[in-house]
């Protein structure tokens, strides 16, 4: 069995995760099932759900998506209860992941406990050495189980404050949603790095990490979570806390651009709206004389409508995407690959040929479906390709809970912008600058010396230390671990 905490395994940092909770209702795990669904986005290869009954914790975890695993009346009746706390996740497949699917439980000696968690800490590695060395003993390869082994050793009697003195050593970004014993906790890291809403359903209490899975439910938005706030929710109501020392407010800024659904509101802002307002901004810097705007759907679509509006080129719907595209399809193999088989997105054909044509996607990792549409939109007829991005290059990892590779795979950090044009074959490529990208926040300007939102993955300024990859001996800890537990 594969172990190893090194943040760029396969079996490790793939945590872009959708959390949800409920109190107070007695179908909680329903609920649950129905905002993980919301929550889909968020990560697709795993789910799980516990409850609490009044007496025991159930739970159900599965790989796979949640409609397929929580849509048996059998399970979710089985998950009886009026809380439960709910986790999808975007895991790896194989046996081996089924342990690290959330949320995580533990018997303490003060009852059960659950913790669903989205973000990365970015110095579980370190906790988990000194933890082990202390006779901890690990069920699963994730960083969120670090919170768990320090709340079992903490001094602490509440379960509260036992979690609390986990938050004091855990570093990283980290929006958490708990159950105990007629007890909800939800938590976001000082910073604020990724999003967490309270809603309620008549007297029943929720938290989610997008309000796109309160809507599901006919939750009313009541209002984020602040950075650094715990809310403690029982049967007496809701109590706000602020253990942690407050630090400027750092939210994601690819959760706008690329990751939260559209349809949700972050931090007061409506994701659909920014990113019309980056395709804007687009626009305005890197006017180029076309036809028609085609967005690479879905992600593309909001910032190409802003782009067309802005530039007064038509919007046409000149990709299409197939829905249906899961990972249990078969992927091609090499005997069929150079078949060009169109998987996921298809040319329409009609409304491109002989046309000069931008093409708008939200970003550029490797560089793999920026190649795949130029080509296709060429091979449509399209007279000119231009390529426009609505974030600036992603040069750099993220170590806050978004998927991206190490830095040597990003098109970005080996290659200039014309490099990296001649790389995906188009014939103009640009990129909203990370200045244009504030305006379009609806900021005057970036702070350069302390940034409004993280723009890590674009800029390299991480505003909360990597302990872990900094550690100087990390590669040899790491190569010890694989070894010696292969
Ligand atoms: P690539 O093909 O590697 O250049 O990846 C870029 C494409 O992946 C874009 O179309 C994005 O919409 C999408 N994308 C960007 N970031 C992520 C992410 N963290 N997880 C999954 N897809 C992503």
């Amino acid at each position: 069995m594969k172990f190893s905490t090194d943040p760029f395994d396969e079996d490790h940092l793939k945590e872009e995760c959708g959390v949800f909770g409920i109190l107070g209702k007695d179908t909680a795990a329903a609920m649950v099932a129905l905002g993980l669904h919301a929550l889909q986005h968020r990560g697709q290869e795993a789910a799980g759900i516990v409850c609490f009954d009044g007496e025991h914790f159930n739970a159900h975890h599965a790989l796979g998506h949640v409609g397929e695993n929580f849509n048996s009346d059998s399970i979710v009746a089985r998950l009886v209860g009026d809380s439960a706390i709910g986790h999808t996740r975007y895991a790896t497949t194989g046996e081996t992941a089924l342990r690290n699917v959330q949320p995580l439980y533990a018997d303490f000696d003060f009852g059960g406990f659950a913790v669903a968690h989205n973000g990365n800490l970015t110095n579980a590695h370190k906790l988990r050495k000194q933890l082990v060395k202390r006779g901890c003993l690990f069920r699963s390869t994730t960083d969120t189980e670090v919170i768990i082994h320090l709340m079992a050793i903490s001094h602490q009697q509440k379960p509260v404050d036992r979690l609390i003195d986990a938050l004091h050593q855990i570093e990283g970004a980290y929006s958490l949603v708990c159950l105990g014993k007629n007890m909800m906790i939800g938590v976001r890291d000082p910073y604020g790095v990724r999003p967490l809403v309270l809603g309620k359903q008549g007297d029943a209490y929720v938290l989610a990490s997008e309000t796109c899975a309160l809507d599901i439910i006919g939750a009313e938005f009541v209002r984020d979570l602040e950075p650094g706030e715990l809310v403690i929710i029982d049967n007496n109501g809701l109590q706000s806390l602020h253990p942690l020392k407050a630090a400027p407010s750092k939210f994601c800024i690819f959760e706008y651009i690329y990751f939260a659904r559209p349809d949700s509101s972050v931090e007061g802002r409506s994701v659909y709206e920014m990113r019309k307002n980056i395709g804007a901004e687009l626009a305005r810097e890197s006017h180029v004389d076309a036809d028609i705007v085609v967005p690479v759907p879905d992600s593309g679509v909001p910032a190409a409508i802003g782009y067309a509006n802005e530039s007064k080129i038509p919007f046409d719907l000149g990709i299409i995407r197939n829905h249906y595209v899961g990972r249990t399809f078969i992927q091609p193999t090499d005997r069929i690959r150079h078949l060009g088989v169109k998987l996921k997105h298809n040319a329409n054909r009609r409304f491109i040929e002989g046309k000069r044509v931008i093409v708008v996607d939200d970003s550029i990792v490797r560089g793999t479906t920026s190649t795949k549409i130029v080509d296709m939109v060429r091979n449509a007829g399209a007279r000119e390709v231009h390529m426009r991005i609505s974030s600036p290059p992603t040069a750099h990892s993220c170590f806050y809970g978004i998927d991206t590779p190490e830095k040597e795979k990003l098109l970005a950090h080996n290659y200039t912008i014309e490099q990296m044009c001649r790389f995906i074959g188009a014939d103009t490529l640009a990129f909203i600058s990370l200045e244009g990208l504030y305006r379009a926040m609806g900021e005057t300007k970036r702070n350069a010396n302390a940034p409004q939102f993280c723009d890590a993955c674009f800029s390299g300024d991480y505003p909360i230390s990597l302990t872990d990859l900094e550690t100087e001996d990390k590669q040899e800890e790491l190569s010890v671990l694989a070894r010696g537990n292969r």
